[in-house]
């Protein structure tokens, strides 16, 4: 078989990485976005005064939609990413969809250390 040029290999981690980076960001604000949901909603319910009150909860509302909005797109694009060996989904299995460095059907490492072997042998093989 054939090699996966480590050029490729380099420009598919990065992309990958910068992916799992932003999708984890967006997860960690939805979640903090949703722990301070409570607090803040019962804070805003002791308001006196309903316009105010009501102006609060439908702001917070805006921001959570967003919030999960982003959350589903980034992971969304995280899920469709395709492995450069097998073409398939890179973190998708029937079992699991959580992200890692390996491809879950070929096995292709995108962390930066197997770049630096790649770029240091050439590529990788593409069977
Ligand atoms: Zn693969």
């Amino acid at each position: 078989m054939g090699k996966l040029d480590w050029q490729d290999l380099e420009f598919a981690s990065g992309r990958y990485t910068r992916l799992r980076r932003r999708s984890r960001r967006w997860h960690l604000t939805f979640l903090l976005t949703a722990l301070l949901a409570i607090p803040l909603l019962a804070a805003a319910g002791a308001l006196p005064y309903p316009v105010v009150r009501n102006l609060l909860v439908a702001a917070f509302a805006i921001g959570f939609l967003g919030q999960w909005s982003g959350t589903l797109i980034t992971w969304s694009a995280l899920t469709r990413f395709p492995c450069p060996r097998c073409g398939r989904r890179f973190i998708m299995i029937w079992w699991s969809s959580w992200p890692t460095d390996r491809c879950k059907h070929s096995g292709l490492n995108l962390s930066p250390s197997a770049v630096a072997r790649a770029r240091e042998n050439g590529g990788v093989e593409l069977s």
